[in-house]
């Protein structure tokens, strides 16, 4: 797709007013899904940022995290992780909690999907306060993993996101 791809995924994310609730801009991402050709750019850009970091697995975030990550894992021949949300994974879990605008949310991991010292990237759609990926980034240091990055498509940068990952350093390839 070249130098353009990120002008092609730019015009394919579809902005949804209103939802899930009032005031928020849904970041839609299915029509990249649906396009094989700007699929293939958007793992293109995460497999580029993942080349020479001797990754051992990706972990993706509850869902659209395990749409790009998953896919990300295969190409790149590693295990794939789930952080889901609370109540769906089987088997013992770690949990994390953080805080969304009104209330708390959870998010769990397996115990044993991380084992100490592993070299780990995080994945997801889209960075917006970064409570999500905070909580993720949590799971994966309890766990004894090393994060060495967060990757996003996309990153709504006027939330701050970022801030929430501290010392982890992120990447995103589509900012608003
Ligand atoms: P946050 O914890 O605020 O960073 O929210 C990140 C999670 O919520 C990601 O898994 C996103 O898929 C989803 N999300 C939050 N805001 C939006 C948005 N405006 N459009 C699409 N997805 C969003």
């Amino acid at each position: 797709m070249g130098s353009n791809a990120l002008e092609q995924l730019r015009a394919a994310v579809r902005d949804v007013p209103d939802f899930p609730k009032k005031g928020i801009v849904f970041k839609d991402i299915t029509p990249i899904l649906n396009d094989p050709a700007l699929f293939r750019a958007s793992i293109d850009l995460f497999l580029e940022h993942c080349r020479g970091k001797k990754i051992e697995k990706i972990v993706g975030i509850d869902a659209r995290g395990f749409l790009f990550g998953s896919a990300v894992a295969y190409e790149l021949g590693v295990g794939f992780v789930p952080i889901r949300k609370a109540g769906k994974l089987p088997c013992k879990t770690e949990v994390a909690k953080y805080s969304l605008e009104y209330g708390e949310a959870e998010m769990e991991m397996h115990t044993d999907a991380i084992a100490a010292g592993e070299r780990i990237v995080l994945v997801d759609d889209l960075l917006a306060t970064g409570g999500t990926s905070g909580a993720a980034a949590a799971l994966i240091r309890k766990a004894g993993g090393q994060l060495l990055e967060a990757q996003f498509l996309i990153e709504l940068e006027f939330l701050h996101g970022r801030k929430q990952l501290q010392s982890t350093p992120v990447i995103s390839f589509l900012k608003y």
